[in-house]
């Protein structure tokens, strides 16, 4: 069954076969997605590559390919394919003259999600993918023009559920963490679960996979229950190098501060590495739309801050490890060695703290049986996707919780805000209390606290309790959001560094009277700001006692750390 591509993004059947000879609708460019390029930006990329002619049918990068090409279709059609060659492979796009190929892969070096082939004959100008990421690096406009495609077209795929295929139950714990670390690090993918999808039975006899070899991830490759680093090195995220083992800079914790430090420290040339040991981007990385980040006026998803941030430290050298978690810090004279989950070592003279917090869990029965399918700490797109059509319920009263119900209505047919306090606007800014009060799917009960979850395999319910007057109710809910507040990551840090009372990070002032400066000048010296107890290690953003718990101040502290750094090793 072949049929010729058609203009809806949305995905059309390709079939086993090659395309049809003739004329092909391109695929619209409804949201600047598939921009086409101006003849002076032809050029400009013709002196980076070289032309070639192409064949109807021609593979030019396929699914599960790793340092792609990057093609602009100089005459004829070149179709992106999901599954090509398969009965249920579907058309993502087709793009005609002046416009190219490719989605965010090209620029991170992560494997093709889906195959290009040329749907006839015709020409393309190819350039290498090293060169491309050269120009999107130093050229203002083109780079650009190619960024902000390419991030869309992630997004494209994202939504259409294009790219890795996961295949497992929605009751295996595995199934969930696979699919939160594919959603947490941007990753496209689809879910086929094999409770409810015939086709997910079939693959996998197809394949020979066993009941208990499950969840597999298809990614250009079969990986059977892969761990987080497995699917992470078969799709190119980067993962710990040798390279890395010594290094100016450890930056532990890629959210908006420790972007921010990794952007800044290659920046001014220090020999960077960042880590996190689940994806960049952080809790930012999670939100829908930060609306209040200086410059953003419409605001800016927590995905495309970070997929930009990490694009940008990259672009002056820095070097990064994904998942790669740090459990233990030491000192050896002037270096700190950090050592990873997977046994790596990593040594530098300078340290950035910026492991941020993580949401705290609510107290009530039978939480971890639910959290394995039902409960969550994020309210992303793939969350969404969870519980499109459902009630849900979301336990907080903070700004996070105010995004997730905002963001949820549209998805969710009711969305409950329980809050444990009697004014939203004690935790709430105004602006997202204002939109809240204007959503007709959404209630919010005040006074309010989570009690039971009810349910047997997936939550069905939650009790709620009135706190002033002991009146409980149950509330239909197939997912709950719990928001209610944070608890550093910390413990990775070993009584290395002194924390407060609630464990978060202790600076400047606060960490205690400084070891440096001479015998006499001490009591005029005062330990620069965001310095911890130990020289040369400094605390950023959520994670530091005292921190304003928000982007901007997040991605403030990150950069001033790495000028105190700077100064300490070349003072003057
Ligand atoms: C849903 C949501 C919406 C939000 N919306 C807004 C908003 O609109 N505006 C605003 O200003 N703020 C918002 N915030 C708050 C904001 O996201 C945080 O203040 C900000 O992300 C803090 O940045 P950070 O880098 O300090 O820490 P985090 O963002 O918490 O990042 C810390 C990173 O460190 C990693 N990590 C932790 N432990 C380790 C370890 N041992 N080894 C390696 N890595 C580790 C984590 O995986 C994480 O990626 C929101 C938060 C959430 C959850």
């Amino acid at each position: 069954m072949s049929t010729k591509p058609t203009s809806d993004p949305g995905g059309q059947r390709s079939g086993p076969g090659l395309f049809p000879a003739g004329p092909l609708a391109e695929t619209p460019d409804l949201q600047g997605a598939y921009p086409r390029l101006s003849g002076s930006q032809i050029a400009a990329l013709e002196a980076l590559g070289q032309r070639r002619t192409v064949a109807p049918g021609e593979v030019l990068f396929a699914e599960g390919d790793r340092n792609c090409d990057f093609y602009v279709v100089l005459a004829g059609h070149v179709a992106g394919v999901e599954g090509h060659g398969e009965p249920e492979g579907r058309v993502i796009a087709v793009h005609g003259r002046g416009r190219f190929l490719g989605e965010l892969s090209l620029l991170t070096g992560e494997a093709a999600y889906y195959t290009a082939v040329a749907v006839e004959a015709g020409e393309l100008l190819v350039v290498p993918g090293e060169r491309l990421r050269d120009l999107v690096a130093r050229d203002p406009d083109l780079g650009d023009l190619i960024l902000r495609a390419c991030l869309l077209r992630r997004s494209i795929l994202i939504g259409l559920a294009v790219g890795l295929r996961i295949i497992g139950s929605k009751y295996s714990p595995d199934t969930r963490r696979l699919r939160d670390f594919a959603a947490r690090n941007r990753l496209p993918y689809r879910w086929l679960d094999l409770e409810a999808d015939p086709l997910a039975e079939e693959l996998i006899t197809q394949l020979g996979v066993a009941p208990e070899e499950t969840p597999i991830v298809i990614a250009g490759q079969l990986l059977r229950n892969p761990s987080n680093a497995e699917l992470a090195a078969a799709i190119g995220l980067p993962v710990p190098s040798p390279l890395d083992a010594s290094c100016d800079l450890l930056v532990v914790g890629a959210g908006p501060a420790g972007l921010s430090a990794a952007v800044y420290g290659a920046s001014e040339g220090m020999r960077t590495v960042a880590l996190d040991g689940i994806a960049t981007g952080g809790q930012a990385g999670t939100s829908s739309r930060i609306e209040n980040y200086l410059g953003f006026p419409s605001g800016i998803s927590g995905a495309e801050l970070a997929d930009r941030a990490v694009l940008q430290a990259r672009k002056f050298g820095a070097r990064f490890a994904v998942p790669a978690e740090a459990t233990s810090i030491e000192q050896d004279g002037g270096q700190y060695t950090i050592r990873l989950d997977d046994g790596t070592t990593l040594t530098a003279s300078s340290v950035v703290i910026a492991t941020g917090a993580r949401y705290r869990r609510l107290d009530v029965p039978r939480l971890a049986h639910f959290e394995q399918m039902s409960v969550y700490y994020a309210a992303s797109h793939a969350e969404a996707l969870s519980c499109r059509g459902d009630p849900v319920a979301i336990a907080g009263g903070g700004n996070s919780a105010g995004q997730a119900a905002i963001f949820l209505s549209r998805h969710a047919a009711q969305v409950t805000l329980i809050v444990r306090g009697h004014d939203l606007a004690e935790y709430m800014s105004r602006y997202l209390i204002d939109q809240i009060q204007r959503i007709a799917n959404v209630q919010v009960l005040l006074d309010t606290e989570v009690r039971e979850l009810l349910g047997n395999e997936a939550l069905e319910a939650v009790a709620v309790e009135d706190n002033r007057t002991g009146a409980r109710r149950v509330l239909k809910a197939r997912a709950l959001f719990v928001f209610i507040g944070v608890t550093p990551s910390t413990g990775w840090l070993v009584g290395l560094v002194g924390l407060d009372d609630h464990g978060f990070v202790r600076t400047g002032p606060d960490a205690g009277p400084a070891a440096r400066g001479a015998a006499g000048a001490e009591a005029r010296w005062r330990r620069p700001a965001l310095e911890t107890s130990r020289p040369g290690i400094f605390a950023v953003g959520d994670v530091r006692s005292g921190s304003a718990k928000r982007v901007a101040a997040a991605v403030g502290e990150g950069a001033m750390a790495i000028r105190l750094a700077f100064e300490r090793v070349r003072p003057g």
